[in-house]
């Protein structure tokens, strides 16, 4: 069957269908209503009180005009059914209204009524246009109507979501779909089969009966991924085989015994017991290790590091940034030097002479810690036994890295860490190839940060606790907002920013870190800052992730409600760091919306990461949360990874079990379930680089 013997779709039709992605009628019933009008609900105009009740009234658009001047000019459409009328009132988007209002079509209006005087309205409604074919008999019988997305191609060739809804019911009379679900499974979860589901999508007898047929294709979805997801895991990751760690081990006793001043948190003590049972296994560890800004991930490294270290493996640690990689380095000189580990840094800009002497000693196995940006990975570096390597700000890097990784030295066991706390489906969906561990405790005494968000009239009140802590030998972050519109804007922001504080406080000196510099000046600029040459450091938002200088104690963001609450969290936990008494100041515009003040709120009342992550995708939804670096989240039709994170739980958990009994999927009974997710396992090899 095609589209064109569909009664009623011809050759300008199919086309309009075919650029909306609609290429079959396979794909037509795919075509989802964006929501339902239930008729049962639909009151005439009469019945209205006008107190602020939520209602749907259809009727006819008599008229549709505009009236006021300047900033009260509005656009009025009255919408009359048998019983009374109705006003339905703009005051945004009134030219595009006024094109797409036509009088004398049929139109559903949602939205609240209130009543001024003898008028009963409703500001801004949400509207559903029917014409023509659309309030034919058929559709008025039926209970609850169904409203098809549309869109320009679709104007243009007439296709309303009536006709859509007629083409559709159509098709379905006439086509079988082939439930490929385990029989079980329906039963257990008591989802309708497939043809019943569409059926109940697209003509629906109660909304208790649509919502269960989306549920079906969430699940669907959802199911088919984590099968991917799972078989992938359990066929190719789980079995890679990878260096046995197994052997006492003098240098982590000695390092958690006599060298590490303080106790590790539960957190990291559990972290470090799944590393050793991964690391004993005999298979590659893929490992996520997710903690807070200053939970001690650190440390975490450093173990899993030395155990690969007393087995005679050389370990890597790859940073996104070189300021980032040196602190590293740092740290595990001063720790680990005195146990006699060689610790060596690579970076970009070292002299030949240097590198050449770093690579030998690399490929010589006389280096036992590779610490370095993405140089780390790079062809010329030839380990002469790498057993384990570990990323740090997992987010800035990308799946092939891990891949790279995976095929560099003796299949090294694999450890990401993560800053970013993500909710446990996101992470789920994201880093479905990993294992989690995840660290919720910071370490004891740790001083919260005092949050406060200032307007500019309390600036004052800024500078107060900046002059205070200069005296006192502190040092100060002030953070300006990255402008996406325009990279100058953001320039001038943060130069005149700096000019202003370098006016305000001529006893100090101030920095300017800005992302048109060139790499040695940002470094040469933090450099500074570390070492305390430079006590107030203004800058765009290219300040690094992980930086750490404990005597910096005030972060004053500028213009914070333009920045994503995780953002923010991320930039707090640059301070706080040290025996100083820290504190976070988001300066805001005064005019700002009630949704940004409510926003910034949630700052001054929680620390806890993943409260705020979890605050923060609410807000933005999954994609923006990520950013654009972060590529590799799955796309899903139906299911949303937040709001059904039970069904994908409930997937992976019925994946996991299907699995276990019948690994390829072989029965008889699973035939169909077979062929349906053979394409997305493909996908997903594709994705993880596995042939
Ligand atoms: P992050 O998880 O953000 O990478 P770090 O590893 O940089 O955090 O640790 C932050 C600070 O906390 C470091 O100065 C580290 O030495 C310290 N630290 C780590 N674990 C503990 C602990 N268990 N007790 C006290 N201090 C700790
Ligand atoms: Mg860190």
């Amino acid at each position: 069957m095609k589209l064109t013997d569909i009664n009623g779709i011809s050759p300008e039709r199919d086309k309009a269908l075919h650029e909306s992605g609609v290429k079959t009628p396979d794909q037509l019933v795919q075509l989802f209503p964006r929501t339902y009008i239930d008729r049962r609900k639909v009151l005439g105009i009469r019945q209205l009180h006008g107190s602020g009740e939520k209602v749907t009234v259809i009727g006819k658009i008599t008229s549709v005009r505009e009236s006021g001047f300047g900033r009260k000019k509005r656009l009025e459409a009255i919408l009359q059914d048998e019983t009374g009328q109705l006003k339905g009132v703009w005051f945004k988007g009134i030219s595009y209204f006024k094109k797409t209002l036509k009088i004398g079509s049929d139109a559903a209006f949602f939205g609240t009524v209130k009543r001024y005087g003898r008028f009963l309205s409703m500001a801004h409604p949400e509207v559903e246009q029917f014409s023509g074919t659309d309030s034919s008999d058929d559709q008025s019988f039926a209970r609850i109507v169904p409203v098809y997305p549309g869109n320009r191609s679709f104007r243009d060739a007439y296709i309303t979501s009536g006709l859509l809804k007629k083409w559709i019911l159509f098709t379905l009379d006439r086509i079988r779909f082939q439930e490929f679900l385990p029989d079980e499974v329906l039963k257990r979860f008591q989802l309708p089969e497939r043809n019943t589901a569409f059926r109940w999508i697209h003509e629906p007898e109660s909304p208790e009966k649509h919502i269960k047929a989306l549920e079906r294709f969430k699940f669907e979805e959802l199911f088919l991924f984590e099968l991917s997801v799972v078989s992938l895991k359990k066929e190719v990751f789980d079995k890679a085989p990878g260096p046995v760690m197994g052997r006492t081990k003098p240098l982590t006793s000695k390092f958690f015994n006599a060298v590490l001043p303080f106790e590790l948190t539960s957190g990291q003590k559990n972290a470090l017991t799944d590393i050793k049972k991964d690391l004993r296994s005999g298979c590659q560890m893929n490992r996520l290790l997710q903690g807070d800004v200053g939970s001690g991930k650190t440390v975490v490294a450093i173990g899993a590091i030395l155990m690969a270290i007393d087995n005679g493996y050389q370990a890597a640690m790859m940073a996104p940034t070189e300021i980032l990689a040196e602190q590293h380095f740092h740290t595990f000189d001063h720790w680990l030097s005195p146990l006699g580990v060689n610790i060596r840094l690579i970076t970009g800009n070292q002299k030949k002479a240097l590198r050449d002497d770093i690579l030998s000693d690399i490929a010589g196995g006389t280096a036992n810690i590779v610490i370095g940006t993405h140089a780390v990975i790079q062809d010329a570096i030839r380990f002469h036994r790498l057993g384990l390597a570990i990323i740090d700000e997992q987010h800035r890097f990308g799946v092939s890295q891990r891949a790279l990784l995976r095929d560099k030295g003796e299949h090294p066991h694999i450890m990401v860490m993560s800053a970013t706390p993500i909710p446990r489906s996101l992470a789920m969906t994201l880093y479905s190839d990993l294992d989690l561990s995840v660290i919720r405790d910071l370490p004891p005494g740790r001083k919260t940060v005092r949050t406060n968000i200032l307007r500019e009239s309390e600036r004052k009140e800024a500078y107060y606790l900046m002059n205070r802590q200069l005296q006192d030998g502190g040092q100060i972050y002030v953070v300006y907002p990255l402008i996406e519109e325009s990279e100058a804007m953001d320039l001038k922001n943060a130069t005149e920013g700096f000019d202003q504080v370098r006016f305000d406080f001529p006893d100090h000196t101030v920095g300017l870190l800005h992302g048109r510099m060139t790499l040695d000046e940002k470094e040469a600029v933090m450099r500074g800052f570390m070492k305390n040459q430079i006590q107030i450091l203004v800058s765009t938002t290219v300040i690094e992730v992980g930086v750490n200088v404990p005597n910096a104690s005030i972060m004053v963001v500028e213009h914070a409600e333009r920045f994503g609450l995780s953002q923010l969290h991320q930039l707090r936990g640059r301070i706080g760091r040290g025996e100083r008494q820290s504190y976070c100041l988001l300066m805001t515009d005064v005019r700002q919306s009630k949704e940004a003040r409510s926003r910034l709120a949630t700052m001054e009342e929680t620390s806890d990461g993943f409260r705020i992550a979890e605050a923060d995708l609410k807000l933005r939804g999954p994609g923006d949360f990520l950013g654009t670096r972060q590529s590799g989240l799955p796309e899903f039709r139906y299911a949303d990874i937040l709001s059904d994170q039970y069904l994908l739980e409930r997937a992976k958990q019925t994946a996991i079990e299907l699995l276990a009994k019948d690994p390829h999927l072989n029965d008889p009974t699973h035939r169909e379930l077979k062929k349906a997710f053979l394409p997305h396992l493909e996908e997903k090899k594709k994705f993880f680089r596995i042939s």
